[in-house]
């Protein structure tokens, strides 16, 4: 609930600085170690937005891949299935620095202002 919360801020504060009026849809990107479940996801930004903007709004929620920065070669890689190993360096034991991963960015929002469109 708290993630679709600050979804719905952003989302809220765009609007009045874009001057939208009705909101149709989120683009958001969000990190694989958010733990988000998008149908999840939409259901709490549903019953948060009633009422507002963005009530009917359609949520486009993009996974992206967590990376992460080996300590002995500093290259950046993709982990997945959390297996700590570095494709160059092979299993790193500890000091692996998370890039991205657990971030949630709304990328774009699309809507429609009171001076346009009906
Ligand atoms: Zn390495």
């Amino acid at each position: 609930m708290a993630i679709a919360q600050s979804v719905l801020d952003i989302v809220l504060d765009e609007c009045r600085r874009h001057h939208m009026e009705t909101v149709d849809r989120i683009h958001l990107q969000v990190g694989a170690l958010a733990a988000v479940v998008p149908e999840a996801l939409t259901f709490c930004f549903q019953v948060v937005a009633q009422g507002t903007p963005a009530e009917r709004a359609v949520l486009d929620i993009e996974t992206v891949p967590v990376v992460v920065r080996c300590p002995l070669c500093g290259d950046l890689y993709e982990m997945e299935d959390r297996l700590d190993m570095c494709p160059r360096c092979g299993p790193v034991v500890s000091g692996l620095s998370l890039i991205s991963g657990r971030e949630m960015t709304v990328m774009s929002i699309e809507g429609r202002s009171k001076n346009e469109g009906a």
